[in-house]
């Protein structure tokens, strides 16, 4: 049953033993009442009785008016006592009222006491009327014994009505605070542990009522609703160790790229900053937050990244590469910086990424130079050469002091390589090129163009026919044989020389025309030098 319905029907019941209590208790209590009145009645009619008793005795002494006056008057309050509809009282009624014919008798005697038969009469009505009266006052002594024994009977039936009643009232109250512990508090307090252990987070608890009352339904829901909890507690809690999973492994993975990784906010506060951007920057790791990107920085490196942040706010990705000394260490950085824009397109902040391209660079620089360099000779090679022909022609043009350009081929070089093979080809190569460059200033340029082919730039001369002493040093030192391979070999050159004037057209034509004078030369016998007479 419902507990609703379940305290109506108690409230109800209530309703009703009040109701049946207060009805009983007013009809004991107006019964007690009627008893006691008609006790009181008995008691005065027995007054009256006894009253008339002694004044009917008395009245034939002396036939005094005054007693007759009072014997009527007891007799009338004594009618008036009996009067009422009750039944019992009827022939007592009718007692009383025939004593006024009987005392009229007795009052109507011509007053004669010698008078024997007046005397006789008188006695006989006398004792009629005692004895009419007497019966009255037996009758009379019965009711009111009655009528006590009525009023006994009322007060105990009162006491007992009220002691049932008393007994009813308290049943109610045992029946109704039963109800409510058994039904409700009980319930309730099971139901209010359940709640504190779920306010503690232990989304396990179960209030576990099986009632079929408002009760029963609350605590089914109120499980079903911590299952609910405690399912979702389990899907969050999953959900949440896999993001801490990924955000570990993403943590780790800014760690372990080579780059520096960071976030600004749009205030350029720092807001995250990886392992080796926190460990280059010398950062305090647990208070990011503190640093701007200036701080963090240093003014040089964010004075090279200022100039670009205004674009963020554009939505731009800049990238920004420069270099600069960290620690002691020339760093070349490549850094790629990209806004972080909100949905309304305000700047939120700005990842920075940054790459040490130091190796680059310099890889790059040794790609280039290599580019320029002959690998096996380590002079320059012809577009190096080309460079520098063309400075130094600049130069001249500026001096006015010609320079003279040497173009040298190795005689026969075939058949050093038919000979010795192409590594041996080589190791007389590299022997060539040094002493090439032993021969000449380290101001002068010195390179191979190719195969046996070999150039020389010289600068600053004084004449023209100073190129032509070089070119005899030169001739003269190949002289000494190249050990090669164990093998001694002797290795000649022959060389083309011109010397630039000042309206000379480009470096082009310079080496065409030294290479027209090196023909000349390997035409007139080789090992010896022609200069370019054009
Ligand atoms: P000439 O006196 O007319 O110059 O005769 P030569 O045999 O030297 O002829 P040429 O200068 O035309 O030949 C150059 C040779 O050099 C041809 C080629 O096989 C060889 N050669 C070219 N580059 C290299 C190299 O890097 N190493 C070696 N060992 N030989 C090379
Ligand atoms: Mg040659």
């Amino acid at each position: 049953m419902r507990v609703q319905t379940q305290l109506r029907v108690t409230a109800g019941l209530a309703l009703v033993v009040v109701l049946a209590v207060a009805i009983a208790s007013w009809l004991a209590v107006s019964a007690d009442h009627r008893a006691e009145a008609e006790q009181d009645r008995a008691r005065n009619a027995a007054r009256h009785a006894a009253a008339l008793l002694l004044l009917t005795q008395e009245y034939p002494r002396y036939f005094e008016p005054r007693v007759a006056q009072q014997w009527r008057e007891r007799q009338v309050a004594l009618l008036q006592e009996l009067s009422g509809r009750r039944h019992d009282l009827e022939s007592m009624r009718q007692s009383a009222a025939r004593l006024p014919l009987l005392f009229d008798r007795l009052s109507e005697l011509p007053d004669e006491p010698e008078n024997a038969f007046t005397a006789r009469r008188s006695d006989f009505i006398v004792d009629q009327l005692i004895n009419e009266t007497q019966s009255l006052a037996d009758s009379i002594y019965r009711w009111s014994r009655d009528a006590a024994a009525e009023g006994q009977a009322a007060t105990e039936r009162f006491r007992w009505i009220g002691g049932v009643s008393l007994l009813a009232v308290l049943g109610l109250l045992v029946g109704q605070t039963f109800v409510i512990v058994r039904r409700l508090l009980g319930p309730l307090d099971r139901i209010e542990r359940a709640a504190r252990r779920v306010e503690r987070g232990d989304f396990d608890a179960k209030v576990g009522l099986d009632s079929e009352d408002e009760l029963g339904r609350v605590s089914r829901q109120f499980d079903a609703m911590t299952a609910t909890l405690h399912d979702r507690r389990a899907q969050l809690l999953a959900e949440m160790a896999r993001r801490e999973a990924i955000e570990r492994r993403l943590t780790d993975i800014t760690n372990t790229i080579p780059a520096l990784v960071g976030y600004f906010d749009a205030a350029e506060r720092l807001e995250f900053a990886n392992g080796p951007a926190i460990k280059l920057f010398g950062l305090d790791g647990g208070r990011l937050g503190d640093y701007t990107m200036r701080t963090a920085l240093g003014d040089p490196l964010y004075a090279l990244h200022a100039p670009h942040l205004p674009r963020l706010v554009e939505g731009q990705k800049i990238v920004v590469e420069d270099r600069i000394e960290i620690k002691g260490h020339l760093m070349h950085f490549q850094a790629h910086l990209v806004p972080d824009i909100a949905e309304d397109g305000a700047l939120k902040g700005f990842y920075a990424m940054t790459f040490d391209v130091t190796a680059l660079k310099l890889a790059e620089e040794r790609m280039s130079q290599l580019a320029r360099v002959d690998t096996l000779t380590e002079l320059p090679n012809r577009r190096q050469f080309e460079e520098r022909l063309a400075e130094a022609m600049a130069r001249s043009r500026r001096t006015r002091r010609p320079i003279a350009l040497m173009y040298l081929d190795i005689d026969h070089f075939k058949g050093i390589n038919d000979s010795l093979g192409h590594q041996g080809g080589d190791l007389v190569l590299q022997e060539f090129a040094r002493r090439l460059r032993a021969s000449v200033r380290t101001t002068d340029t010195v390179a191979r163009l190719a195969g046996d082919e070999f150039v020389i730039v010289l600068e600053g001369l004084n004449v023209g026919q100073e190129a032509e002493g070089v070119a005899q040093k030169i001739i003269d030192a190949m002289t000494p044989p190249v050990r090669v391979q164990g093998r001694m070999l002797d290795v000649t050159t022959s060389i083309g020389i011109v010397v630039s004037g000042a309206d000379e057209p480009d470096g082009a034509t310079l080496t065409a025309r030294a290479d027209d004078a090196l023909y000349r030369a390997k035409r007139a016998g080789r090992n010896r030098f022609a200069v370019s007479t054009i």
